[in-house]
Formats: structure tokens, sequence, C-alpha cells
């Protein structure tokens, strides 16, 4: 070969190789650009993403520091509670479902010698042996409403308990115990319970000797009573009377205070003592133009163990109502029934009078209680009678109750066990 065409060949092969190269430098050129978009897209990414886990961070932070607040706000509640439970000025006691003592306040010490920390933990029945252990039967009752009783833990130490549920929506989370020290509250009913039966017993003789002089002058035993006489006595002795009844209802209420009041229980039939009581009633009745019924069971009753001299009080004070608040040409009813399978005898007064104001009803067996009509309609009555029936009733184990209308008369009855 000649000189001239090795060479030619030798450019031809560099030449080729060069374009190999150039080609091989643009593909990488075009290679490297996608790379790097590639990565610039990468970044972007990171970059999206450490704004968004920054704006997670922010919001993290302000949950912590709301959870904060929040539970700064819960241990300010939970101090405050435990503050007033603390110093309120009443033993308080609380137990959970299972009746555990999980809070008891230093007043538990001052009235019990028992030191709050040692008990609390402990279940009621646990303290058996404690100074809590009179009261435990009545905390173990575990009342569905509120519960109240009195206890008397020592001479000069009486105690109010009451028991109050605690619940959370529909569920019950434990129990309430309060124990308030009622001990001078109650010398001074005591006392004052006692100064009303002396003075009542003390007016009782004087106005007894009054009205058997009234009795010896109006009968004539003295001599000539002239008519213009005659009636101003009447006068004082219907007032005199008012008042023995008045102390007789006073003497009543203090004896149903001190509770004494039933002594003489016997088995008895219901319907001769409320013969008894009715023979004078009908008169009355029939004085003011009041026509009077009794109608008597069907059936034979059984006798019921009663203190027929309080039951007859109960009877008495119902009709004197039914024929005081009725007026001419009305009607008073007395019936009486037995429930065999209820184990009862109700006995009810009905009149057609002037009824008990609805507003007025749920006070009716309250001390000194006078219907704003009745007082129009009648000025005499103490507010006393039916207290003490209702007290008469209800220490024979019965029930008292009634319905009235305004002006359409009212209906009371009361009921006596059987059994
Ligand atoms: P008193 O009759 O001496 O006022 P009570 O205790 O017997 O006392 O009765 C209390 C009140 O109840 C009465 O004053 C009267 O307002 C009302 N009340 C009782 N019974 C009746 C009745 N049958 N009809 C209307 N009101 C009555």
């Amino acid at each position: 070969m000649k000189k001239n065409s090795i060479k030619k060949i030798k450019e031809v092969g560099t030449l080729e190789e060069l374009d190999r190269i150039a080609k091989m430098l643009v593909r990488r050129d075009f290679e490297l650009s996608e790379i790097r978009e590639k990565r610039d897209a990468e970044l972007k990414e990171l970059e999206k993403r450490n704004k968004e886990i920054t704006g997670s961070r922010i919001a993290l932070m302000n949950i912590l520091e709301d959870v904060e607040k929040a539970k700064e706000k819960s241990e300010e509640e939970r101090d405050k509670t435990l503050a007033i439970f603390d110093n309120f000025p009443e033993g308080l006691l609380f137990l959970d479902k299972e009746n555990r003592i999980s809070s008891a306040n230093p007043d538990i010490k001052d009235l019990f010698g028992l030191d709050p920390e040692k008990i609390i933990g402990k279940r009621i029945d646990e303290l058996g042996k404690s100074s809590l252990a009179p009261f435990i039967d009545i905390l173990k009752e575990s009342p569905k409403g509120i519960y109240r009783k009195e206890l008397k833990l020592k001479e000069n130490l009486i105690l109010e308990i009451s028991a109050i549920p605690v619940m959370k929506v529909e569920e019950k989370i434990g129990t309430l115990i309060i124990l308030r020290d009622v001990t001078r509250e109650k010398i001074i009913e005591r006392l004052k319970t006692e100064f009303v039966s002396i003075v009542a017993h003390q007016l009782r003789t004087p106005l007894s000797a009054v009205k058997w002089t009234l009795k010896m002058i109006l009968d004539g035993d003295l001599g000539e009573v002239s008519k213009e006489q005659r009636e101003f006595l009447n006068k004082t002795y219907i007032s005199n009377e008012r008042m023995i009844r008045l102390i007789n209802d006073l003497l009543n209420i203090t004896r149903i205070e001190e509770g004494r009041f039933l002594y003489n229980v016997q088995k008895q039939s219901i319907i001769e003592v409320a013969e008894r009581v009715i023979a004078s009633s009908r008169e009355e009745a029939q004085r003011r133009g009041i026509r009077f019924e009794f109608k008597k069971p069907r059936k034979k009753i059984p006798e019921v163990k009663i203190d027929s001299e309080k039951i007859s009080l109960v009877f008495q004070n119902l009709l004197d109502n039914a024929i005081h608040y009725t007026k001419t040409g009305g009607h008073v009813k007395v019936s009486i029934d037995y429930l065999k399978d209820e184990e009862k005898i109700i006995i009810s007064v009905k009149d057609t009078g002037i009824g008990i104001l609805k507003d007025q009803q749920k006070r009716v067996f309250s001390r000194f209680f006078r219907g704003a009509n009745a007082i129009k309609t009648e000025t005499e009555g103490t507010g006393l009678g039916l207290f003490i029936a209702k007290n008469i009733v209800e220490a024979h184990n019965g029930k008292i109750w009634f319905e009235s209308r305004k002006n359409k008369g009212s209906t009371f009855h009361f009921s006596l066990p059987t059994s």
C-alpha cells in the first residue's frame, strides 16, 4: 500500500472515533440533564415535605400547649374541689361504687377521731371495729335516692347523716355522705318541746276550772241567770272551749315530738270507734243544716291494732273539718272499706265544702297551716288538727291523703293495716 493511502485510512479512523466520542458526549449530556431535572424535582418535593413537617410541628406544638393549658385548668379545678371538700364545715365522705372510702375530710377526724389518711381506700365493712361502726349499716344501704337519718353517737353527739348518690350521666359513680352535727339543734328542740309541754299543762288546769265554773253558772246551780248574762256566759264558755282545744293540740304535738304518743294499742273494731265519734258529729252537722251519712262495709271486717283514743282524734279532726268547711245544705259522708288483698282498711270522709286551693295543697299536713279560703269562712282553727292526724296515722303504719277541688269539696282518706 502506498504511504498516502495508509495516512488517509488512519485519518478516516480518527474521525469516526471522534464522531463516536462526540455522539457519546451528546448522549451523556442528555442523560445528565435528565438526572438534573430529576434531582430538581426531588429537591422541590423535599422542600414541600419540609414545609409540611414544619407546619405539622407548629400544629403539634399548639396542641401540646392546649393540652398543657387544659391540664393546668383541670388541676386547678381538682385543687378547688379538694379545697372545698377539706374546708367544708361538715364531715364529708365519698364512697366509690364498691363502697370504698375514696375521700374523707378533716372533720371526720373531729367527729370520729379517725385519721382520714388511714381509712381512705378501705371498704366500709372493713371498718367494723372503728368508731364508724354504729352507722356502717346506714351507709351500706347505698341509697338510690337521697337518704337521711339521725344517729345518736354518744350522749353529746347527735349526727344527721345524709347519703346522696352521685351520678355521672345515668351511671352511679359513688355516694357522698354528709355528716352534720345537730346536737345543739336537738337540745334546743327538746327544751322548746319541754317548755310548751309545761306551759300547756299549767294552762289546762285553770282553764278546766273556768269551764266547770261557767257550766255550773249556766246550769243555774249558783242561782238564777238573766238572758243577757247567759248570752255573755255562753260566749265565754265557747272561747274557753277553744282555748282548751288549742292546749290539747299543743300537748298532743309535744307528745308526738317526744316520741311518746301511742301507749294503749289494742285490737278492736274500727266501726265501733267510728260510731262513737260520729254520734256527736252527726248532731253538729244537723245543727248546721248539713246532711250526714255513714256507710258501713257490707261484710265483716277484721279488728285492727290501734290506740282507740288517738284514732278517735283522727276521726274527730277529719269530721270537724268536713263539717266546718261545708256550707249549710251540703253533704258529709263517712265510709269504711276493707281491701282484703292489700290487708288494709280505708276510712274516707267526703264533703261538698269549700275545698282546698290547688297551690296550697302541698302544705295541708304541715303545722299551723290554714287555707286562705278557710280563714274567711271559719275564723276559728289552729292549723294543728291534720298535722296531729298524720302523725297518729303514720304511727299506726298507715297513710293519710286527700283529693280536693275548690268549691266542689274534699275527701280525706286514711288507711290502717290489718296484718
Ligand atoms: P284547722 O281546721 O284547725 O284550721 P287542720 O289542721 O285541721 O286545722 O286543717 C288545716 C287546714 O286545712 C284548714 O285550715 C283548711 O284550710 C284545710 N282543710 C282541712 N280540711 C278541710 C276540708 N274538709 N275542706 C276544706 N279545707 C280543709
